[in-house]
């Protein structure tokens, strides 16, 4: 299957790492600039997009992976991952810094500020069923460019959307054991590649 990266110098890789076994790719932690030129996408977990920031920053990750996304790699962001793709980022503390990507604006821990954590069913565009979704305080998506999709909300706000090859979620579907989301993002990734590859 194809070679998919997961950020790993914060969150919770493992979860994603297995997800994307799961769902056929072949999956391997990246911390170093050299992991990352051996991946063909990238996997941006949930965690905490400020110790993402300062991490990425301090390992030379920031800058390969903002050339990346640039080239065209397909990124998948689930919550600080989210935050981590957005060209914007609100609450965010003042040296924060994202990879960007998705021309949209996020709102740092925007749901938290009423309850830390909540589930249930979102309706996203790409599949028949909801999908039964955990947020723990979790971004949402207060506007986004022309280009972008939004495949999803919850309480009137938007929590999932697309751009190009780019996918993010304010949730975290890693955790629940629902493959689709990770199995949308690896047909993502073997579409941009084959488009690549000619
Ligand atoms: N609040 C975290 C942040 O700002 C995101 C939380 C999460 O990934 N579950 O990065």
């Amino acid at each position: 299957g194809p070679r998919i990266g997961v950020f790993a110098l914060q969150g919770d890789v493992r979860e994603h790492l297995r997800a994307l076994e799961s769902c056929g790719a072949s999956a391997t932690a990246v911390r170093r600039p050299s992991e990352l030129d051996s991946v063909e996408a990238l996997v941006v977990p949930g965690g905490e997009s400020t110790t993402m920031s300062k991490l990425s920053i301090e390992f030379g990750l920031i800058e390969p992976i903002r050339k990346r996304i640039a080239g065209g790699m397909p990124v998948y962001g689930s919550c600080a991952g989210m935050i981590m793709l957005a060209e914007r980022v609100l609450d965010g503390r003042p040296d924060q810094e994202s990879f960007g990507g998705i021309d949209m604006t996020v709102r740092r821990n925007a749901f938290g500020r009423q309850v830390d954590s909540f589930e249930g069913p979102v309706t996203l565009s790409p599949f028949d069923d909801p999908f039964h979704a955990v947020f723990i305080r979790a971004p949402w998506v207060e506007s986004v460019g022309e280009g972008v999709e939004v495949i999803g909300r919850a309480a009137g706000r938007i929590v999932a959307v697309r751009q190009g090859s780019l996918l993010a979620t304010a949730f975290h579907p890693e955790l629940t054991g629902d493959p689709r989301v990770h199995r949308h993002f690896v047909e993502m990734v073997r579409a941009a590649l084959n488009v690549t590859e000619g």
